[in-house]
This record gives C-alpha cells, structure tokens and sequence, in this order.
C-alpha cells in the first residue's frame, strides 16, 4: 500500500479518547462509572422540535435542498442574529451546516492557505487545531492567564506575518468561562488593526449564568471580518440532529458554500425543519435547561471547591474546569481506575495540569462524584 495523507496522519488522536474508551469498557463490563466525560446536555429534545421534523419528513421533505440550507432556516438564523446578536445579518449571509464544527471546518477551508496561522486561545476545544491543519494552516497557541481566564495585551505577541485568523469560544469549552467586555474589544482591536478575520464559537451563548454573552461581530468593524459560528446541539438539547450554521460576509458563505456543495451538500433536509421549530417555537425550553445546568453548576462547582480544588470561573457552558498537582492524564486514569469517575484531562485542550469535568449529568451523579473524588 502507497503511505497515507501526511496531513492527516500528522494529526495526533483526541488526548481525550484513551480515557473514555477505558471508561466504557469497564462500564461494558458492569463497572458503576460515574462519567463526567460527557460534552452533551443529558436532556431530550424538545419534543415540539421533533414533532416538526416528523411532520416534515411524513410530507415528504427527504429530498435535496438549496446548498445553504432550507431558506425558511437561513432566514429564520438571520433574524434571529439581527434580533439577538448585535449585528445585522442578510439571509445571504447564512450557512447551514452539519453541526457547528462543520461550520468551523467550512470556515477554515474557506479562508485558510497552506501556511497561514490561526491563533487559538488556551484552552482550547479539540477541534480547532485539527481543522486548522486540515486546511493547510498551522495553529499557534496562545496561554490564557489561568488567574482569569481573560484576555489581555499579551495576545498581541502571538500576531505574526503569516497570522490570518484568531479563533474565539466564549463561552468556552473547556474553561466555562465568558470573555468581558474588555477581552473582546481587546480581540477585536488587534483583529482591526492586523487585519486578520475571526472565527467566533458562540455555541454556548445561552448557556450563561450571571454573564452577558457578547458577540464578538457586534463591535465595531467585527462583522466584516467574522465568521459567527452557532449551532442547535447546546442550547436545545440536538447534538445528534448534526444541524449548525455560520454567519459571515457573503464572499467567505460563497467559499464554504463550495465546500459543502463539494462534501456534504447540505444538512438532512428533515432536520433542518426541526431545527426551524427550535428557533420559531417558545424559548421557555432553552432557559429551563439553563436554569438546571446552572443549579447543578451552584452545587458542583463549590463542593471542588470545598475539597481542595482550584477550579476556573465557570460562568458558562457546562463544565468545571479543575487544578490538578502532577500529571493530569495518569490522575484522569488514576480517578478512574480507583473511583470509577471519567473526567476529561485538560492535555486534551492546551492546558496540562488540568480536568474537566461535564455537569451535564443529573443531581445525583454529581453528589456520587463528589463523594468519591473526596475519597481518593
Ligand atoms: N464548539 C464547541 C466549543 C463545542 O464544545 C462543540 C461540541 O462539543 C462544538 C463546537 C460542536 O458542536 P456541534 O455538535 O454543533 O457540531
């Protein structure tokens, strides 16, 4: 056999597997695992949201559908952007995609050439790297201060000649935290003064506790060099729909519009009527979720706290991000192999010397856990 793809060989596998293959195994075997590994809400779709998918595909909506998505769905994310976000968008401005990281890898491919750099603040989501080198670009890591969790003008060493992009996620996964008005206006200072774009992960804007959630394209001058990406797997309980969307000037759509026409043609038709429903329907189901997150978020959070452990801000998304003394990938395994709890070791995201651990699991998982870390 002649060698595989380079590029993609030179991507090394999710630090974050070896952990939760262990952990399924031993829960295969009948081991009691508490799995704080989890990166998906634990709660069903709303069902007015799969009933509208029923509907659609019992008319029959199993056919092709425009490249960008159904225009009842572009138009629904551009209003709701026009409505919510800050800025203006035009329904020629949308993209739907297979799920938000979809749209990042659009993105990427859209705007990136071999030998262009993203900038990616740490810590950073898994995927954000790979994509970038899928594109032909290379990443370059950025630390955020572990103190804060914010940015500041320390960023701007990271600006190179060969920067194009700097990749935003507030809030964030893995830190839970929300960048302050300050972070982002600082972001997009630098993104106007070097004239790089910006790909902003706003997939967990609603799931904010206390913050405000700002839009990194509703400053000044943002829109025209941001591509917003966003998606219905957080906020309203979808990840397995695969239904995201991205938001940006109409040359950077036209791009990923080729990608996608090239690859994937377009999300499930079906689907994207779900996804309509979600936007078009009541929103009382989206804050009810935020509300649980955000009571086990009050319970979790302060009880690591109580035992010892330093954690990030956790001011959004769903997960605690957790100091470790030592070797978070052997303390990932050790946790798991001495009291059945799977967390995710913060290697995975830039940030050794870290866990994350999901509340996206019930009360009662969470009290388990706590419990057993307190006896290791
Ligand atoms: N961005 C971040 C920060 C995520 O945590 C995730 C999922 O875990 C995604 C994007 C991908 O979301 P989707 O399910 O819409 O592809």
């Amino acid at each position: 056999m002649k060698s595989l793809s380079e590029k993609v060989s030179g991507i090394p596998p999710s630090a974050t597997i070896e952990i939760s293959n262990a952990a399924k195994k031993m829960a295969a075997e009948g081991v009691d695992v508490v799995s704080l590994s989890i990166g998906e809400p634990d709660f069903d779709t709303p069902t007015h949201i799969k009933d509208a998918c029923i509907e659609a595909l019992r008319r029959g909506e199993t056919h092709y559908a425009p490249s960008t998505g159904i225009p009842a769905l572009t138009g629904a994310i551009a209003e709701k952007i026009t409505r919510e976000n800050g800025f203006s968008a035009r329904q020629g401005e949308v993209i739907v995609t297979c799920g938000a990281k979809d749209a990042i890898y659009e993105a990427m491919e859209a705007v990136l050439n071999p030998g262009d750099e993203v900038i990616v603040l740490d810590p950073s989501w898994v995927s954000y790297e790979p994509c970038a080198r899928l594109s032909g670009a290379r990443a370059r890591h950025h630390a955020l201060s572990p103190a804060t969790f914010q940015v500041d003008d320390t960023l701007l060493e990271a600006v190179g000649t060969r920067t194009k992009m700097i990749v935003v996620n507030s809030p964030s996964n893995p830190s839970g935290a929300v960048l302050n008005g300050d972070s982002i206006r600082l972001i997009a200072d630098i993104c106007r003064d070097h004239d790089l774009f910006a790909l902003s992960d706003e997939i967990y804007e609603k799931l904010v506790y206390g913050k405000e959630h700002v839009s990194l394209a509703s400053l000044p001058g943002m829109a025209e060099r941001t591509i917003t990406v966003n998606g219905f797997s957080k906020a309203y309980a979808m990840t397995g729909w695969r239904v995201g969307y991205a938001v940006a000037p109409r040359p950077i759509v036209r791009q990923m519009e080729k990608v996608q026409q090239h690859t994937i043609s377009h999300p499930t038709t079906f689907a994207m009527f779900g996804a309509l429903a979600a936007l078009r329907g009541s929103q009382d189901c989206v804050e009810s979720m935020r509300r649980e997150f955000e009571r086990r978020r009050d319970y979790f959070v302060p009880a690591l706290r109580d035992l010892g452990y330093a954690t990030a801000p956790a001011d959004g998304a769903f997960y605690a991000y957790v100091m470790v003394e030592g070797d978070d990938m052997a303390i990932a395994r050790s946790w798991l192999r001495e009291a059945h709890v799977a967390v995710t070791p913060g290697t995975a995201f830039g940030t050794p010397g870290w866990l994350r651990l999901s509340y996206a699991t019930s009360m009662e998982s969470l009290r388990e856990a706590v419990g057993r870390i307190a006896r290791i």
